[in-house]
């Protein structure tokens, strides 16, 4: 497709060549491990343009991986994209690829848990040492930098905490330090689409597709799109650590994103709604809402972002003791306790501050009250502000 469109209409029409929709709407599910070759000079031919698109062997894919790697392209604006079997192989793999024994990386000290715990255990098993950064530290992130220094790993908004980094500072600083580094970004709640990662000089862009993508909270999947300097690296490599995924993931994925626009927008509206009342609520000390100005980094968010999605947190002025804390998280009618977000129901998670420091290395800003996170799906909102409405007449 032509590069003018919009991105709705991106989102409708890209990853649907002919060659993969046979004559359908949606593209083929092709499930297969072997793929047949007719003569010796077409096996040939596949297997030197099997990173190409040319159909080699499943591990490379089938034309619907190929359908969704040329949406995800199209729509974040990359190089390529690799799939894996779920959002951590994407971070994980990605970090591998840039790697080597006696490297440094440059972490946010508020990524998601997983990412750092990959860090701690799998990366120092390989001397690979981790320096953890405040994401409020803007461009003065470069004084971390040395001379090993190979990744630089973003994460916005923060994982729980909901800080908005100054990316372009970020970037700024780092790339005049070092412009060798390869700097890349969880960029999960973003779907990919609210901030253009690879528009802002990022080489990789990164989501667990298993949250906004798919959309619907049963596949799980992640992606990893590259700009042009740091696709081949990525992609060999963790074809060589063996990442796949099944066609009918793909195939579900790059249905998801058909609906992936209007999905954002009402999860924008509703979140809003919901964290402007709770924003007004007595029990309330802050809420964490990129969109807020009590969000820090709000005005990074104002700049970068084209609109939020439906995750953010709040923090109550009081630390719930373990009795008031079930008697609120326990007896929610419509939001649901549960990992994961993204699809189209509302969730809940309640931290307490004790947990939520264990887990920001390097991070000075501290909370004092329980920590409750909500995904917002697509339940009418005064009925989720009704449920959360009962839920502090349970702790007053
Ligand atoms: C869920 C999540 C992941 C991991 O994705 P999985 O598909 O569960 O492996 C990574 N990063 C963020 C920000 C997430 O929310």
């Amino acid at each position: 497709m032509s590069e003018h469109h919009t991105l709705s209409t991106t989102l409708v029409h890209a990853g649907r060549k002919k060659r993969f929709t046979q004559g359908a709407v949606n593209p083929v599910v092709q499930r297969a491990s072997s793929l047949v070759f007719d003569t010796i000079a077409d096996k040939k031919h596949c297997t030197k343009n099997r990173y190409k698109g040319e159909l080699f062997y499943g591990r490379r894919g089938t034309l619907t991986h190929f359908a969704l790697q040329d949406l995800m392209c199209e729509m974040e604006g990359g190089a390529g994209c690799y799939l894996y079997p779920c959002g951590a192989a994407a971070v994980t793999n990605a970090i591998l690829s840039f790697v080597e024994t006696g490297d440094h990386v440059l972490m946010t000290g508020a990524a998601y848990e997983p990412t750092q715990d990959f860090c701690n255990v799998i990366l120092k098993k390989m001397h690979i040492d981790t320096t953890y950064y405040d994401p409020m530290i803007g461009a003065d992130v470069a004084k971390l930098v040395q001379p090993n220094t190979k990744v630089l790993f973003l994460e916005s908004p923060s994982s729980l905490t909901m800080e908005v980094p100054d990316i372009p500072a970020i970037v700024k600083a780092v790339r005049a330090v070092s412009p060798e580094i390869v700097i890349m970004i969880d960029n999960t709640w973003a779907g990919g689409v609210l901030f253009k990662a690879l528009e802002h000089g990022i080489d990789i862009s990164i989501q667990a597709g298993t949250k906004y993508l798919v959309g619907h909270s049963d596949i799980m999947i992640g992606t990893a799109v590259a700009n042009t300097r740091t696709w081949d690296k990525l992609r060999e490599h963790s074809y060589l650590m063996g990442q796949m995924v099944d066609a009918d993931s793909a195939y579900t994925t790059a249905r998801g994103i058909r609906t992936l626009g209007v999905r954002l927008k009402q999860h924008h509206e509703s979140s809003l709604k919901v964290a402007k009342w709770l924003s007004e609520q007595p029990q309330v000390k802050a809420v964490y809402h990129p969109a807020l100005p009590s969000c820090p980094g709000h005005e990074n968010f104002k700049r970068d972002f084209t609109g939020a999605s439906g995750l953010f947190s709040f923090e109550l002025h009081k630390r719930l003791n373990d009795e008031e804390l079930s008697a609120f998280m326990d007896n929610f009618e419509l939001f649901t306790m549960a990992y994961s977000w993204g699809g189209f129901e509302s969730l809940i998670l309640c931290n307490q501050a004790e947990e939520i420091a264990k887990i920001r290395p390097g991070i000075e800003r501290k909370l004092t009250g329980s920590l409750i996170r909500l995904h917002i799906g697509f339940e009418d909102t005064d009925e989720l502000i009704a449920d959360l409405q009962a839920g502090f007449d349970r702790i007053k």
